[in-house]
């Protein structure tokens, strides 16, 4: 039985993965590895099961509100589109 159902873009199957997701609010980018999430195998898309985006979430408060200090830092390359 698969708890993600169907894939709602496309109907691909969702398998479940451990992912490393990007979790972005306001100016700030936390990287999130070892988050377990269904991604679809046709497409790509992907969905949490309840309680995951939540808990990311209070990670991200710990982190940039309640300066607890992350496992690592990384530094992020940024850029300007140009045509
Ligand atoms: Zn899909």
């Amino acid at each position: 039985m698969n708890i993600y159902g169907d894939c709602s873009f496309c109907g691909g199957e969702v398998e479940e993965k451990s992912i490393e997701y990007d979790y972005r609010r306001q100016s700030h980018l936390l990287i999130v590895s070892n988050v377990p999430a269904g991604v679809c195998r046709q497409c790509g898309e992907k969905y949490f099961k309840p309680g995951i985006l939540k808990k990311m979430d209070q990670v991200y408060h710990d982190i940039f509100d309640r300066h607890q200090i992350p496992e690592r830092v990384v530094e992020i390359p940024a850029v300007s589109f140009q045509a």
